[in-house]
């Protein structure tokens, strides 16, 4: 029987974040990461991203910077019913996304951790640890286990009983259009049901996304179309025994941005510290106290889901760049605090 140290399942952001700290903090534990995709599929699946990451992300995970980047943003713009706008400072990238995971997934192979593809099918829990059986027939025993297999985890399916919170069925589609190059665009509307439309620039074509089916891109030149769902909110136990939930695996995408590259490289990064320090309850107690998991985020969610294009208008009024306005709105509109409230939160924490 293999018998590892430490299994991470998944070489996404979560997997790959944990892959490299691991390796980072302690070159000679023995890591294996199993990922189902081969290159090309792997590149195609991850692109499925508006691949927007803030600064602000990298002073969490350095020594990681931001590489491959295809564009620089420096202002978000909000366009909201009834025809206002808001624009704000807002300072990120558009990564090439798949190339960022490979520099990072090269890094935690220079160091001798190990990447097999091949899907986990089965997992079970066995006195040692996690035995995880795979398509090719392989089995695996996981003295501590790293869940960074995203949306539809198999051993967040297998070992933990919740569902995530929120489960958003989107698509994005590439389209040959130019927008402005360093800004984000959102528009917000009752018919998005508290989730958004987007609008990225992404080198000389955009990425426009919103949840499935709700609008439609006649027009527009579509270069590729992906759907897939986004697990929001975080799962209230995120640690059984020795194994650990990371990234989308755990839901922790911000419930109102539905950023979750920042939180899954760095619950990939936590959950690696735990394993070495031995102590994998301190990931949850970590999640736990972390603004990430604020529920500020989901209360303003919850709130917008259920406003009309009326009411989305009105508390745009209380919304711009200055920071006195916030709390005016915040004040004046007392049946609107969840959003004001969450407003800043969500730019320092969602993305
Ligand atoms: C349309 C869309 C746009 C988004 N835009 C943004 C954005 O602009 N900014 C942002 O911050 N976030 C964005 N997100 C959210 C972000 O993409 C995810 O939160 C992030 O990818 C989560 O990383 P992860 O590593 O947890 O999971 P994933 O990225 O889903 O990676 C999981 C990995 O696990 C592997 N895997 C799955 N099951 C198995 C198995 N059984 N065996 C072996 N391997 C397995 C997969 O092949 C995959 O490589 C977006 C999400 C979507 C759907």
């Amino acid at each position: 029987m293999d018998e590892r140290d430490v299994v991470i399942v998944g070489a996404g952001p979560a997997g790959a974040s944990a892959g490299f700290f691991l390796k980072e903090e302690r070159p000679d534990i023995d890591v294996l990461m199993i990922d189902r995709l081969d290159e090309g599929k792997y590149s195609r699946y991850h692109r499925m991203c508006g691949e927007a990451i803030s600064r602000a992300a990298f002073k969490d995970l350095a020594p990681l910077g931001p590489t491959n980047v295809v564009n620089r943003i420096t202002r978000m713009r909000e366009e909201w019913p009834g025809g206002r706008v808001v624009e704000a400072k807002a300072v990120g990238y558009i990564l090439d996304r798949p190339a960022f995971l490979k520099g990072v997934l090269d890094r935690y192979r220079g160091r001798g951790g190990e990447l097999i593809h091949d899907a986990v099918e089965r997992v079970s829990s066995v006195g040692k640890g996690t035995l995880l059986t795979m398509t090719s027939g392989r089995s695996v025993l996981a003295r501590n286990l790293v869940a960074a297999d995203g949306a539809n985890s198999v051993i967040r399916r297998t070992l933990f009983t919740e569902a995530p919170p929120i489960m958003i069925w989107t698509e994005q589609h590439i389209v040959k259009r130019k927008v402005r190059e360093d800004t984000i665009t959102f528009l917000q509307a009752e018919r998005y049901k508290g989730f958004y439309r987007w609008e990225f620039p992404s080198g000389e074509n955009a990425r426009i996304g919103f949840p499935r089916g709700v609008d439609s891109l006649a027009g527009e030149e579509v270069l590729e179309t992906h759907r897939r769902p986004i697990p929001m909110g975080g799962l209230r136990t995120l640690v059984k025994g020795n194994v650990l939930l990371t990234g989308d695996a755990g839901a922790l995408t911000n419930p109102l941005t539905a950023g979750g590259i920042r939180v899954a490289m760095l619950s990939g990064r936590r959950a690696a510290e735990a394993v070495l320090w031995g102590d994998p309850s301190s990931y949850q107690r970590w999640w736990d106290r972390s603004p990430f998991s604020s529920g500020t985020f989901m209360r303003a969610f919850r709130k917008l889901e259920s406003m009309s294009d009326l009411e989305y208008e009105e508390a745009s009024r209380g919304l711009n760049a200055n920071p006195l306005s916030l709390a005016w709105g915040y004040l004046t509109r007392p049946h609107l605090r969840e959003i004001y409230g969450a407003y800043g939160p969500s730019g320092r924490y969602g993305w």
